[in-house]
């Protein structure tokens, strides 16, 4: 296979990611393993909130799109994106991928985030991750829900894989999205707090529907902080600051950012 070298392009990030916030910037597209420590390692952005002031960003390139099976293990290049994981699990009839579907973001970004549904969580299928110091197995790791430990850029992710893709299984996590906003959105705004729900939070401050120039925290789903079409990132600072102050005076409980502002 012909390896490729790194380069730079242009990203216009109001395209990019998932809010639609953000400017255009040259970013590093990232071909070979290696220490990028000026840069911030971006996935798809699914999880963003850019201001004008972010700093330099670097993305995976091509040379990190392979999905390779080798026994019982999957090695996954971390540029992969989920459908692209979840529709090999499904042609090659394997199990525990099924969650991905509506996950949106590549491996990189995934892992970092342990990102998850309910109790799927994709750490519960990690063997281990590649960064530039070679492999470090899952239990050299910390994560917990929406969290990881991990510093470096991961350049690969090897699954334990089990046979039995489940339809069924598929189904029932397309089910439990079908709520969801579909306008512009980077998920959920913040983490839920323990044994409580941040959107429940949000809504008893208030604050759910409640709109910020064109931000809001929608109407559908408290907790997903939406861009109704021109939204900036001061309006959604704003909105992330006030339901942060809101929920602390009425219940004195500190909502976590799990969207993450550049
Ligand atoms: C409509 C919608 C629904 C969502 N629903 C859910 C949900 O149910 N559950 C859930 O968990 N999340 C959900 N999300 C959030 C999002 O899917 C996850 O956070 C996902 O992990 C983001 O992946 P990304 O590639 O877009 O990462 P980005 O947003 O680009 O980056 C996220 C983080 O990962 C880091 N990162 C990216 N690549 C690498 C790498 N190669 N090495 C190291 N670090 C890296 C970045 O530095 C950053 O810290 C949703 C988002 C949207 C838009």
């Amino acid at each position: 296979m012909e390896t490729k070298k790194n380069f730079f392009k242009d990203i216009d990030f109001s395209k990019y990611t998932s809010l639609k916030i953000g400017p255009i910037r040259e970013v590093l597209v990232i071909n070979e393993i290696g220490s990028y420590e000026e840069y911030k390692i971006f996935g798809l952005g699914n999880n963003a909130l850019i201001s004008n002031t972010a700093p330099k960003f670097a993305i995976l390139g091509q040379n990190f799109s392979y999905i390779k099976q080798i026994d019982n293990l999957l090695y996954v290049g971390c540029s992969v994106k989920s459908g692209k994981l979840l529709s090999y699990a499904k042609n090659n009839n394997l199990k525990n991928m099924e969650f991905l579907g509506k996950l949106p973001g590549n491996i990189g970004g995934l892992t970092k985030m342990n990102a998850g549904l309910k109790e799927w969580e994709i750490f519960n299928y990690i063997h281990s991750i590649k960064t530039k110091d070679g492999y470090i197995k899952k239990e050299d790791l910390e994560y917990s829900y929406r969290h990881s430990n991990i510093k470096d850029i991961i350049y690969e992710v090897v699954f334990h894989i089990e046979e039995g893709y489940s339809k069924e299984q598929a189904e029932l996590f397309k089910n439990m999205r079908d709520n969801q906003p579909q306008t512009p959105s980077a998920g959920s705004c913040f983490k839920n707090p323990e044994n409580n729900s941040a959107g429940r939070l949000i809504e008893e401050v208030g604050l759910k529907g409640f709109e910020y120039g064109d931000m809001s925290f929608s109407s559908k789903h408290a907790n997903f902080l939406v861009n109704n079409n021109k939204g900036t990132y001061e309006e959604a600072r704003y909105l992330i600051d006030l339901a942060k102050t809101k929920v602390k005076e009425k219940f004195n409980i500190n909502l976590e950012e799990e969207i993450i502002s550049y």
